[in-house]
């Protein structure tokens, strides 16, 4: 007999899980299907940061504080533990101090700060060297991305009884059925989260969308013991590539300088966010840098490049590199949110920026909803 579901989830990372989510939470049998034996796409390999500053003022804000504020409640009640909160973007030029000042002032950051000079080397320690002001925003908060999505899938089978089918590759919708690589499985509604494969399920729809992937490589460090940081922190390379700051003063004589100082970094995709974990070590990235199929090496001189800023903002280089990755992700130039619906009971989600986990559960709830809205 055909297993019978109202919601089918195509892909087990955080978009998935947050689909599941929002369906089960409105009383809805949702089964999840992943092809591979746990999630082990970008939302393992990711910094784990969820983000509210920097956002789009409008829809992405609101997904981005609504989510966080989702992310808070399943740290709770899945058991995962917060690693810390808080943003600091270090402004290490005038030009980012302008813009991220200017933007701590503006409406969608309430909240934040721009502390000056004397008052970030006294608030913040930690940072070194000439500083032209920090930004800081209370809101985000950091979870170890590779032992949550375990963990928020246990708790969503366990808590919320939705159905996971591992190693189960889904190969087509055909209107309320799935075929998988197990079988076929009915549902009344499915949302495809499939991350960077823009091939398996609505390629041809998929390749109209001007979609590539972005591969990034992260670094895990060690500073002496004792070293902490003071919730995540980011420099000025950050600061070009938050639509939230776009048209602020500041911004585009930031992007000239960084081109003409720091042009390996902005060839490369590089910035520096740094976060850290219970044990003392520290997640660091990143680059970008965007093919169809990217290679699966590690760049030694992209690391140099990420660790050259992280020296820059510490003082030092850490000790230790404990462990290097690379991950990828979902890019789009102008849609940093995809949701099509191919058929009426049918939606494909693809975060096309490098923040997707961080607006996951808004994005999740706001499908769920549309989906089944007649309903
Ligand atoms: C190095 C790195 C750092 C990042 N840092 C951050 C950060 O700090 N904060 C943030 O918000 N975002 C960050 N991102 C971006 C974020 O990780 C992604 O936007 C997000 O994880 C995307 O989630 P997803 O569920 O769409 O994709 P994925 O996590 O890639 O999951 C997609 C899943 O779908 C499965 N799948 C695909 N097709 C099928 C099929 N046909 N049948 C069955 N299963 C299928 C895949 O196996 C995969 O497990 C980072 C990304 C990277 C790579």
């Amino acid at each position: 007999m055909t297993e019978n579901y109202d919601l089918a989830v195509v892909g087990g990372g955080i978009l998935g899980l947050a689909h599941a989510l929002a369906a089960a939470r409105s009383g809805r049998r949702v089964v999840v299907f992943e092809r591979d034996a746990r999630a082990n796409g970008a939302s393992v390999r990711m910094s784990g940061l969820v983000t509210v500053a920097g956002h789009a003022a409008g829809g992405a804000t609101r997904r981005a504080k609504r989510s966080r504020d989702v992310w808070a409640e399943v740290c709770s009640q899945a058991g995962l533990r917060i690693e810390h909160e808080g943003l600091s973007i270090v402004a290490r030029r005038a030009e980012a101090a302008t813009a991220l000042e200017a933007y701590a002032a503006t409406e969608p950051a309430p909240g934040c700060a721009f502390y000056r000079p004397d008052d970030a080397h006294a608030l913040f320690p930690q940072f070194r060297g000439d500083i032209a002001g920090v930004f800081w925003s209370p809101d985000e908060i950091r979870v170890e991305a590779k032992s949550a999505l375990p963990k928020i899938a246990a708790w969503l089978e366990d808590t919320h009884d939705v159905a996971f089918r591992w190693e189960t590759a889904v190969t087509a919708i055909e209107g309320d059925v799935l075929r998988t690589s197990r079988g076929p499985v009915s549902a009344q509604a499915v949302v495809v989260c499939p991350g960077d494969d823009f091939r398996t399920l609505y390629g041809e729809r998929l390749a109209a969308a001007g979609l590539t992937r972005a591969k990034s490589q992260m670094l895990r460090v060690r500073y002496e013991e004792g070293f902490e940081l003071p919730g995540a922190v980011a420099t000025d390379l950050s600061v070009p590539r938050m639509p939230g700051l776009e048209g602020l003063d500041g911004v585009e004589a930031l992007r000239a300088r960084l081109e003409a100082e720091q042009p390996e970094h902005i060839q490369h995709g590089v910035v520096m966010l740094a976060s850290q974990s219970a044990d003392g070590s520290l997640v660091v990235g990143s680059s970008r840098t965007l093919e169809a199929t990217p290679d699966p090496f590690q760049s030694q001189a992209i690391d140099d490049l990420i660790l050259e800023e992280l020296a820059a903002v510490f003082g030092k280089r850490p000790k230790q590199i404990l462990s290097r990755w690379t991950g990828t992700y979902a890019f789009s130039v102008d849609r940093p949110l995809f949701v099509e619906a191919p058929e009426d009971n049918v939606r494909v989600v693809i975060a096309g920026a490098g923040a997707g986990a961080s607006a996951a559960f808004a994005i999740g709830e706001d499908v769920v909803a549309d989906l089944f809205k007649a309903g």
